[in-house]
């Protein structure tokens, strides 16, 4: 197992850089997953194939990696049967290793996953009758420290690369057996018609037809990976999911959201939780460096938002702290006063040993959602779901970081000594 350093954290919400390229495995073979076309093509020409070979090649090793999920060259049935060993010999396709998969009793699926240098990470899958959502992660533990959140509590050990991101889309399309079928007309155009049309797809009783990245971390502070491995997840020839069907939450980098329109163009959550500046300061301290002003305008600014495509404002429900009348009415004016086409998600709070909040009594969520319906704004209550299994909203943690902060920054600082 290779070993990763730990990095600096200069501040509780401050961006990490993340210098990482391709690393070779032990064996010295190079993990495609993750990579576009391009550095396919750009590998088989280092490797000595000339340009239009590296071409072609690529293009073909693209389509059954991305769009087929198969890891095995030799199952490559329109590459040459010579050509097989000399890719085998130089290259794998990857995925995360699974360490454990729980089933909840409401169906929601968890899986802890291991990255090749031994950390651990979450993904969640949440099957409904209409849909069926992944939850992925994009970074090991988390850095903005949000109170409420669990996954707040672990240390941020690293990025996720964009192959251990679209990696776990490309487990979950594993685990539920929904690669087309081999013989089948290609779904390269596949768009949401076909997405619900069980045609070219077999799954067991669900289909994942939705992306969130919502998992462990927040995206936008690692965006070049997170953008990179959304574009396969969008490609027509990769995973082929529409754009309209993956969500991005962030917790208000403001500076990176217009580029997440821009360069990405999923729909967009912002997890805002506390209408006043005290509030909010406290539950999501990135506020104390992008204020709610700040936060709402670029949601206004966001390319693309129209009735039909609206923002979603994740709401936490904290007892006594932000879900009075006062504060729903307030989250009315806020979003009149900046003509945001939005939605709100009213979240129960999941609690976890130790939290400092409780959650709002039912009546109480009714009450806020009400008030917001009754203005014109849906809101609906989010039913909690894989709560046996911690997989809930802001449960996850990996059971290697159930560690108090001081431990970890004991073995923080022991680290980094070792290191000289
Ligand atoms: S809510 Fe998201 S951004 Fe905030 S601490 Fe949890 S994982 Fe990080």
């Amino acid at each position: 197992m290779a070993d990763t350093q730990l990095m600096q954290i200069p501040g509780h919400i401050d961006p990490l850089p993340v210098p990482r390229d391709i690393t070779p495995r032990e064996d010295g073979r190079i993990d495609l997953l993750g990579l576009p076309r391009t550095r396919i093509a750009e590998l088989f020409g280092e490797a000595g194939l000339d340009t239009k070979a590296a071409k072609l090649r690529s293009r073909q090793v693209y389509h059954w990696l991305y769009h087929r999920g198969i890891t095995d060259f030799e199952a490559m049935t329109d590459i040459a049967k010579t050509m097989r060993p000399w890719l085998a010999a130089r290259y794998v396709i990857g995925r995360p290793e699974i360490v454990e998969a729980q089933h909840s009793v409401d169906g929601t699926r968890k899986w802890l996953l291991r990255t090749d240098d031994g950390h651990d990470f979450e993904m969640v899958f949440i099957p409904d009758a209409d849909r069926g959502t992944l939850c992925v992660s994009s970074q090991v533990g988390c850095t903005l420290n949000c109170r409420f959140c669990h996954t707040g509590t672990m240390r941020l050990v690293r990025n996720l690369t964009a192959g251990e991101i679209v990696g776990q889309v490309m487990l979950a399309r594993d685990a539920l057996g929904e690669w087309p079928r081999s013989g089948q007309a290609d779904l390269a155009a596949l768009n949401d018609d076909l997405v619900d049309d069980e045609g070219g797809y077999s799954a067991d009783g669900r289909l994942l037809t939705n992306i969130v990245m919502m998992g462990m971390g927040e995206p936008l502070y690692n965006f070049d990976n997170v953008r990179d491995a959304l574009k396969l997840v969008m490609d027509g020839d990769g995973l082929a999911l529409s754009k309209r069907r993956i969500t991005l939450s962030t917790s208000g980098v403001v500076p990176l959201m217009a580029r997440c329109g821009d360069e990405i163009g999923v729909n967009l959550a912002v997890s805002l939780h506390a209408v006043t500046k005290e509030v909010r300061d406290e539950i999501v301290p990135i506020n104390r460096k992008f204020g709610i002003e700040e936060l709402l305008q670029a949601c206004a600014d966001y390319p693309r938002v129209s009735n039909a495509r609206r923002i979603t404002f994740e709401y936490v429900m904290l007892k006594d702290k932000n879900d009075s009348d006062d504060e729903a009415r307030e989250l009315i004016r806020l979003i009149r006063h900046y003509k945001l086409y939005a939605k709100v998600n009213l979240i129960p709070f999941n609690p976890w040993p130790g939290a400092p909040y409780e959650c709002s009594e039912p009546s109480r969520i009714r009450r806020f959602s009400e008030i917001l319906f009754d203005a014109g704004i849906s809101a609906p209550v989010r039913t909690p779901r894989g709560r046996d299994i911690d997989a809930a909203c802001g449960q996850l943690k990996t059971a290697s970081e159930r560690k108090s902060r001081a431990e970890l920054d004991r073995l923080y600082a022991e680290k980094q000594a070792a290191l000289g």
